[in-house]
């Protein structure tokens, strides 16, 4: 279409036919303009005419050849060129003088790139870039465009709250079609993550917007969410009809996370209902999806539901090979998610402390010119001017503070665990590292007790992961209550904690190991809303035994601790010594090793030693 019309100009432009410039870029302009309107409905076209506007750059004024920037960075990111989209976009936002709305098409297309490559902080902090630029653009469907990047990306950050308000202020503001269906696609999602519930209404809105304009994969992402909040509200069936039933028109947009997602919802409805076939046909067309993909939720859920299946079937073997895959996967995806909240967390805090920088930067300013002021008039009103730098001076020492306690809360924020507050595995190991070094001089005896929360996965699975979290919390008070200053106490996995305890020999950290394994054992459950019984295995060794190298002590602890694992749980082992017989050193006390009730499948024998030092 656009073709026919334009390519005799570009032929001209190509030969350098006598046409006069200012007729040439008035037909350039207008190029660009019909590669544009073409961008999403005819890919190919637009991708050739891209190129082909490129060879005859040079005859465009600067700010034609900024609007082909834009293009090429468009065309770049369709071919899947993320790193060389961002390339050009950061060239092109490093222009000096740019048409603002040029700039937010940019700036908002630069967003969503950061969103694909996942480079979340980033993304981020072009987001706070863009919306310092919305209230001087005129066109509203660029900044609906850049709201809507702005909700991608909160939502993929977990910050649901502020993905659902830039949603919404689409929504209100009459947006084109194509933004009210991403708007309210986004707006269910948001309302998902916060685990607000809305109408049925709501989403089947969303649905139609998004299928009335041929968005199958919006469409369909928004029916995922509702199957999740029926299956919630005890409608199984309705859930699994809902998905099934478009489940064909889902596949042909063969766009793998939302094939995997459906798939892997209807394995564990169908899993729920006891349809154990049906649920190992979908949760296998899942993981077929997530191939490539070392883990997303889909993959995860397909995992869980295989594992389940073969346990019912009473099948070990399969039954281990898949809680092992889910349980790979599902710390893959935790950690992401974590790593996606820690990334707006940072950010937040970088805008804070820059934004005081820059105050105490102008209030250092204030005074600068207020001195020389105050040279230049010194026979006359000193005395006021002396007041006034007074005031300055002290408005200075009130802003370094500030300074000063954002430094120190990142520091903090760096140096504890979020969830417990106790030392995290980076800042454990460096405080470990300097006191092993302090008592190697002196010969003093130091011990390291490691232990392992018992079937916590089981807790997390049977009362959810806030109580997970909860006992996470309550057993790091109850052991930080009993070591002295001196200790180190730090949750160096995600539910293994260390302490190393100084001027202890190995008969003395048995001794605090065990009472440390009493205490956790008699946590009272009761206020998170179950009863249930916490218990952890622990590994003792000390100094005498393995040296005063923190990596050799942490080994020789986490070879301890497994042989609590392997020999019952809720239990104290010492280390064995690399030449002693294993003999000398008995096991301390024994629980119930079924104490949880479960059968949960473990990888027995030799645990290879975890790199714990970073
Ligand atoms: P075992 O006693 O044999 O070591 O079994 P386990 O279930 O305790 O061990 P496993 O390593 O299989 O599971 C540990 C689980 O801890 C997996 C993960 O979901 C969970 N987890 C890790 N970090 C956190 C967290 O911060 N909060 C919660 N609630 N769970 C977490
Ligand atoms: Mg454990
Ligand atoms: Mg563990």
């Amino acid at each position: 279409m656009f073709a026919s019309r334009c390519c005799a100009v570009l032929v001209m432009l190509l030969l350098g036919l006598s046409t006069a410039n200012a007729a040439q870029r008035t037909d350039f302009a207008q190029a660009l303009r019909e590669a544009d309107a073409i961008r999403t409905s005819d890919a190919a076209r637009f991708s050739a005419l891209v190129l082909e506007l490129k060879t005859v750059e040079e005859e465009a004024t600067p700010a034609q050849r900024q609007y082909l920037q834009l293009l090429e960075a468009y065309r770049l990111l369709a071919r899947g060129q993320v790193s060389d989209s961002v390339g050009v976009l950061d060239k092109l936002l490093g222009s000096k003088d740019m048409e603002i709305a040029l700039r937010v098409r940019a700036s908002a297309l630069l967003v969503n790139t950061y969103a694909l490559s996942r480079d979340f902080t980033a993304g981020l902090k072009q987001i706070d870039r863009t919306t310092a630029l919305l209230d001087q653009v005129k066109d509203k469907a660029i900044r609906h465009q850049a709201m809507i990047a702005a909700a991608i990306l909160y939502n993929q950050v977990g910050q649901f709250g502020l993905g659902m308000r830039n949603a919404e202020a689409v929504q209100e503001d009459e947006p084109g079609s194509r933004f009210l269906c991403m708007a309210a696609q986004l707006k269910t999602e948001a309302s998902l993550g916060l685990d607000k519930t809305l109408p049925d209404e709501d989403y089947n809105k969303a649905i139609h917007l998004c299928e009335s304009i041929g968005e199958p994969i919006m469409a369909n992402l928004t029916r995922s969410y509702l199957a999740k909040k029926w299956f919630s509200e005890g409608k199984p069936n309705a859930a699994i009809e809902l998905l099934e039933e478009h489940l064909g028109e889902v596949e042909a947009t063969r766009y793998p996370y939302l094939i995997g997602e459906f798939n892997s919802l209807i394995a564990k409805f169908r899993l729920a209902g006891g349809d154990l076939a049906l649920a190992e046909r979908h949760a296998h067309a899942a993981i077929k999806q997530g191939i490539g993909f070392p883990s997303t939720k889909p993959l995860v859920t397909a995992y869980r539901v295989l594992y389940s299946i073969a346990e019912i079937q009473e099948k070990p073997y399969d039954a281990l090979m898949y809680y092992k895959r889910y349980a790979e996967a599902d710390k893959i995806y935790l950690d992401e998610v974590k790593a996606r909240e820690m990334a707006y967390q940072l950010v937040q805090h970088e805008t804070q402390a820059q934004a005081q920088e820059i105050e105490l930067l102008n209030k250092q300013n204030e005074v600068l010119q207020l001195q020389q002021r105050v040279n230049e008039q010194k026979a006359q009103s000193s005395r006021l001017l002396i007041l006034l730098l007074v005031v300055l001076v002290g408005s200075i020492s009130y802003w370094a503070f500030k300074t000063k306690r954002v430094q120190m809360s990142l520091k903090r924020m760096a140096e504890t665990d979020a969830l417990t507050s106790i030392c995290n595995r980076h800042h454990f190991n460096q405080q470990s590292t300097h006191t092993l070094a302090h008592a190697a001089r002196q010969g003093e005896d130091v011990a390291l007790v490691m232990f392992d929360l018992d079937h916590f996965k089981s807790i997390n699975d049977r009362f959810g992961h806030d109580t997970g979290d909860w006992v996470l919390k309550r057993v790091s008070e109850h052991c930080l209550a009993f070591c002295r200053r001196v200790d180190h106490l730090g949750r160096i996995g995600g539910e293994e904690f260390a302490i190393l305890l100084s001027g202890c020999d190995l008969r003395g950290a048995k001794r605090v190991a065990d009472d440390c394994r009493v205490r956790i054992a008699s946590i009272d459950t009761q206020p998170s809303g179950h009863s249930f019984l916490i218990t952890a295995s622990f590994g003792v060794t000390a100094s005498s035994l393995s040296g005063y190298d923190l990596a050799k002590l942490l080994s020789h602890a986490d070879k301890a601790l497994y042989r609590s694992k392997r020999e019952g749980r809720n239990r104290v082992s010492t280390f064995d010594g690399d030449v002693q017989p294993w003999t000398q050193l008995q096991v301390v006390a024994a629980g119930d090793p079924t104490a949880h009730g479960m059968a949960t499948p473990e990888v027995a024998s030799d645990r290879p030693f975890r790199n714990l030092i970073s």
